[in-house]
């Protein structure tokens, strides 16, 4: 494997480039449009001269990793690759829509991947051409600092591609584990209850926004609180990955704090809209409630 094929460059996105390019691969990364694929591809090189900054990444590697990537305009751009990640906005709609065409300019034999947190690998990949050679590749976020990847097999996931999976995600210097596909797979199946959870402890008056992560940084020794992290991830995908749970496993104990549902609706994303369960246009993130 040499060429990769990155669909969606917000901060998933935009991470495995980033960490695809250092580890030499060629990268392509393509969006909606052209002011999409120039935003991720400036937020890799912000992050990139920070690390360069920091003397975590050498000025040489940095750069030459920068030249790695390479703007991708359309899915014909893509049909040199050995294997593309999909990691598009989180709703099987727009994923749908993805494969279905992307396949269509694909090499018969290049795999595909996507970086879904939690919806059936088994589903996107009918929608595919090439359902032994799917798979899910479940990234974290922040994708240079997190150390596991996630790999989930369908159920016509062929051996071959789950191997070569695994040795891409070991040549980035990751380690995998492997999940069934059931919804949200093994890490979000128990982050996102907690946070979800968190939500409505402070829906329901039970804390507020800095008292429900104070109390489980320094009471659970969590990196982060649970509002932070979900400001983080981004509000609209944590309600994806909600009602993926909610309705795959048809259990009311997954049912999506409406108070996520307002924050969604209002367009209150998190970090990447600037304002969720913390303000971040000023310079310290200020708590909304
Ligand atoms: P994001 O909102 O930052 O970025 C999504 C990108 O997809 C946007 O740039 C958007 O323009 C693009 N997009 C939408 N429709 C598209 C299309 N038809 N073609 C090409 N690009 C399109 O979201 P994200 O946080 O980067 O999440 C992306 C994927 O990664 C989702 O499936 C999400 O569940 C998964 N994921 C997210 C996290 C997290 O913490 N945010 C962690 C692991 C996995």
């Amino acid at each position: 494997m040499q060429n990769i094929g990155i669909v969606g460059s917000g901060q998933m996105g935009s991470g495995i480039a980033y960490v695809c390019s250092l580890a030499g691969f060629n990268v392509w990364l393509h969006d909606i449009s052209m002011d999409r694929i120039n935003a991720g591809l400036d937020s890799i090189k912000t992050n990139m001269m920070r690390q360069v900054e920091k003397g975590i990444v050498s000025h040489r590697e940095g750069s030459a990793a920068l030249e790695c990537i390479k703007p991708a305009f359309s899915y014909q751009d893509l049909s040199t690759c050995d294997l593309v990640i999909e990691a598009a906005t989180e709703n099987e709609e727009v994923k749908r829509k993805i494969l279905t065409s992307l396949c269509q300019s694909l090499r018969p034999d290049a795999i595909l991947a996507t970086n879904t947190s939690s919806i059936s690998i088994t589903r996107l990949a009918a929608f595919t051409d090439r359902p032994e050679r799917f798979i899910g590749i479940h990234f974290m976020n922040p994708v240079p600092v997190m150390q596991l990847v996630e790999l989930i097999r369908g159920i016509a996931t062929e051996d071959p591609t789950y191997e070569s999976a695994k040795e891409f995600i070991g040549k980035l210097g990751k380690t995998s584990t492997v999940s069934e596909d059931f919804p949200a797979f093994i890490v979000n199946r128990i982050l996102l209850p907690m946070i979800n959870e968190a939500i409505y402890t402070l829906y329901e008056g039970v804390g507020s926004v800095e008292a429900i992560d104070t109390a489980m940084r320094l009471g659970a020794n969590h990196p982060m609180g649970p509002l932070q992290l979900a400001d983080l991830i981004g509000l609209d995908t944590c309600l994806s990955i909600m009602q993926v749970l909610y309705e795959g496993l048809a259990d009311s104990k997954y049912r999506p704090c409406p108070l996520l549902v307002k924050h969604v609706e209002a367009g209150w994303l998190g970090r990447k809209t600037k304002r969720g369960f913390y303000d971040y246009r000023g310079e310290k993130p200020v708590p909304t409630r």
